[in-house]
């Protein structure tokens, strides 16, 4: 190696705060150093050690049978929704999920499927309104209702955590009219540090479980579905469909591995920082709103179009990121690379700022 282990990531020398998202942050040394200790082989054959033990663990974390390492949380829930659909059929989400929102329109090129949406409240949505958008299962003339699909914490919901007993109800519903129930746990990670819900609970609610180690827990690339052994041995050959084979995946399963052990506690941090966040946002004048902040994601609106410009270049000026969600919505993401000395700098310019 040529170069040490710390030159590898630029560090912040000026007070550069990006909470743009929780997908910015880059590999600690520690994480890195663990990485290149990573026993590999090659897991397009199954053979390697280090993607083969983190799926080992997370699936006995979740109480699952097996699971399968994933590039991305995309892959990781189109594939999901391949197992448990046929072209014509139709998924139930709400209308703010990530599956049919931000997926590139895969449900239908992938899975040939629609999607029959829920106006639920912040991306969360409930038995009863499940139990309305069923199909009945022989009425021929519409698109037979084949999955059912929960995000939690919600991303465009802002962050808000499902509750146990509308799960466990959610889960009751789908039993009964045997329906499939899968979970895009993109930050499900943040959810259970925020509600003190264990993985095991999730595992027994839902029928696959899609995780991702790049968002708060810190990793550079990956995600994981669980579920049956059978599920999974039909997802290798839907991974490998959609050129999500890997060769040497170790080094990144280690890194992801190395965040479950050492990161996941550290989410509490970014709950707290984005709930001061939120207490400060509310201070200013011009802001209209602020959603609930359950976890790490901060949503505001302000009063008018003039305001978001103003406080977008007031932000810019003191080389805070943040993004515009269209319709005078603005949004902060912390994550695990946004200190507690940057925390403090952006908690002081929102004080100073006039607006
Ligand atoms: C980020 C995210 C995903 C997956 O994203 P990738 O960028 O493909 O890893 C899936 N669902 C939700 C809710 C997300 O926030």
């Amino acid at each position: 190696m040529d170069r040490p282990l710390g030159q590898v990531y630029a560090v912040n020398r000026t007070m550069e705060v990006n909470l743009i998202s929780d997908t910015v942050t880059r590999p600690s040394v520690a994480m890195l150093s663990h990485m290149t200790q990573a026993p590999v082989g090659d897991d397009v054959f199954k053979e390697d050690p280090s993607v083969n033990a983190l799926e080992a663990k997370v699936a006995t974390m979740f109480g699952k049978e097996a699971a399968l390492f994933f590039p991305s949380g995309t892959m990781a829930n189109q594939t999901a929704i391949k197992l448990h659909t046929q072209p014509g059929e139709q998924v139930i989400c709400d209308h703010y999920a990530h599956i049919f929102n931000y997926e590139g329109g895969g449900a239908s090129f992938n899975s040939g499927v629609s999607c029959a949406l829920i106006e639920g409240e912040r991306g969360r949505i409930t038995a009863a309104q499940i139990k309305e958008k069923i199909n009945p299962a022989d009425f021929y003339h519409s698109p037979k209702t084949s999955l059912v699909v929960l995000e939690n914490t919600t991303n465009k919901g802002g962050g808000a955590c499902y509750s146990s007993t509308e799960i466990e109800r959610i889960h009751q519903l789908c039993k009964e009219e045997n329906l499939p129930l899968h979970l895009d746990g993109a930050r499900l990670w943040n959810a259970m540090r925020a509600t003190s819900t264990s993985p095991s609970f999730y595992g027994e609610q839902f029928d696959t479980i899609s995780i991702c180690f790049s968002k708060g827990l810190g990793a550079p690339i990956g995600s994981a579905l669980l579920g049956s052994k059978e599920h999974m041995q039909k997802a290798l050959r839907v991974r490998k469909m959609l050129g999500g084979g890997m060769r040497q995946a170790g080094f990144l399963a280690a890194a992801a591995s190395y965040a479950i052990d050492h990161h996941w506690e550290d989410l509490d941090n970014d709950h707290r920082r984005a709930k001061e966040l939120g207490e400060a946002v509310l201070q200013l004048n011009g802001v209209r709103y602020l959603a609930p902040v359950d976890t790490n994601i901060v949503i505001f609106e302000l009063k008018s179009p003039l305001l978001e410009t103003s406080f977008m270049d007031a932000m810019k000026e003191r080389s805070i990121q943040l993004i515009g969600m269209g319709s005078g919505k603005l949004r902060f993401v912390t994550h695990r690379d946004y200190t507690e000395e940057q925390h403090n700098y952006v908690m002081d310019c929102l004080k100073k700022i006039i607006l």
